[in-house]
């Protein structure tokens, strides 16, 4: 789905003023709405993690790999500078709030040392909500307080899964950058998921909560997983001028970067974005973005039941939309602006039928919120398709030359008296 030349698109940004998180929709919309995408099903992988950390670096590698994955040499000469996503050097911040890039979506949220702690954390929830593939970009290892940024999701996790069976998130890894310790746990994806098993290790001696959280990880995602990444050498950590090209940097990086690409990326191993149990579309991402966005105005962190609440609200609306657009669909066909006047009451036999059918596909979409909330959105439902009905039917009677005829035949049968 390469529409334009990569280049990132920041979607979500903190207020300077009040530091509230906003959505440029209109951003989001431009990506997601385009006719050749609205209607697909999504892969979202997102980078998150703490500021300086090489988030971008390596985004600019998986877009490296998405456009040339096909060719062994999809890594690039050893002389090209990396382009895409903007990373430098130095430690000033450069990404807050969540970037885009065209693709099959690739998000990169991030945290820096002025954040606080809801910000990262609402941050890091909100790639975590949206995205199919979330990868957590950690420094040399996994420490405590990266642990407690899931916390939120355990619980939140919690809930959801007391309503849908399945796991609300799918895929999670691990990425330590500048692993220092191969000796013991070896460089990529095996050595990262042992050291993962130990790191996640339930002990007596954790507080309560680090128990919990990790009692609760494994239930709320479809997969976990770690992955060692070597320290890339002194010229990408420190040069000022380094731009990217492979001469500078270590080989054994891009031995693991090359092994990494694949785990992620490769067509196989794409994960499609889901939410309750049910595949979602470039199009329902945009509301759940609207309605994830709502809950981290409050100067607060997002609490998991909100959280639920704008989970059931969003796959609710997009069952509403999607069983309307069904009804429109059908009805266009008989009833178009192409076809013949149809008889009112034929019309009203193929609105009964096709709202019968609207009103099943919105009932069979997996939806949380419980039977009361929904049954509020079916009425909501079947309101419109009336309305729509009203609509069709309008449409119909200015085909009906007979009708249209009759009012001057009329008029000149009262002049003739
Ligand atoms: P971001 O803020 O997380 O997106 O970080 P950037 O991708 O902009 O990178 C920040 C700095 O770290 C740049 O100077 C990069 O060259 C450097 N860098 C990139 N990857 C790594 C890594 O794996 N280890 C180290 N030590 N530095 C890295």
């Amino acid at each position: 789905m390469r529409s334009s030349e990569p280049g990132p698109v920041q979607i979500v940004r903190a207020n300077e003023s009040d530091g509230i998180f906003q959505l440029d929709v209109a951003a989001l919309e431009k990506i997601l709405l385009q006719d050749h995408v609205k209607d697909m099903n999504l892969v979202v992988v997102s980078v998150a993690g703490a500021f300086r950390k090489g988030k971008s670096f390596l985004l600019d590698f998986m877009l490296r790999y998405m456009y040339n994955q096909h060719s062994d040499t999809w890594i690039g000469g050893d002389h090209e500078p990396l382009i895409g996503f903007k990373w430098r050097g130095g430690c000033e911040r450069e990404t807050t709030g969540i970037q885009v890039v065209n693709f099959s979506t690739l998000t990169c949220g991030a945290f820096d040392s002025q954040s606080t702690i809801k910000d990262s954390a609402t941050v890091f929830a909100l790639s975590t909500m949206t995205s199919s593939v979330q990868v957590y970009n950690l420094s040399h290892n996994i420490q405590e307080d990266d642990l407690q940024h899931l916390q939120l999701f355990t619980e939140y996790g919690r809930l959801a899964m007391e309503e849908t069976e399945s796991k609300p998130f799918q895929s999670l890894m691990f990425l330590i950058r500048d692993w220092s310790s191969p000796y013991e746990y070896d460089y990529g994806l095996k050595g990262g998921q042992a050291f993962l098993q130990k790191r996640l290790q339930v002990k007596n001696c954790q507080h309560e909560e680090l128990q919990n959280v990790r009692k609760h990880i494994d239930s709320c995602f479809s997969k976990i997983s770690c992955f060692l990444l070597p320290h890339p050498g002194l010229k990408v950590a420190t040069n000022p001028k380094f731009d990217g090209r492979l001469k500078d940097i270590e080989d054994d990086f891009k031995t693991q970067l090359a092994e990494l690409m694949p785990v992620l990326l490769a067509p196989d191993q794409l994960v499609e974005k889901q939410i309750g149990g049910s595949k979602i579309t470039c199009k329902d991402l945009v509301e759940y973005f609207k309605a994830y966005i709502k809950i981290y105005e409050g100067d607060e962190l997002p609490h998991p039941k909100s959280m639920l609440r704008a989970t059931a609200e969003a796959n609710n609306l997009t069952a509403v939309a999607g069983a309307k657009d069904l009804y429109g669909k059908s009805m266009e066909k008989v009833c178009g602006g192409d076809r013949p006047y149809m008889a009112p009451a034929d019309l009203e036999r193929y609105h009964e039928a096709f709202c019968q059918d609207s009103v099943t596909f919105f009932r069979s979409v997996k939806k949380m919120g419980g039977e009361e909330f929904c049954q509020r959105y079916q009425d909501q439902l079947e309101l419109e398709l009336k309305e729509a009905y009203t609509n069709f039917s309008k449409h119909n009677e200015g085909k009906n030359i007979f009708y249209a005829a009759r009012t001057p035949a009329t008029l000149f049968v009262v002049m003739f008296f």
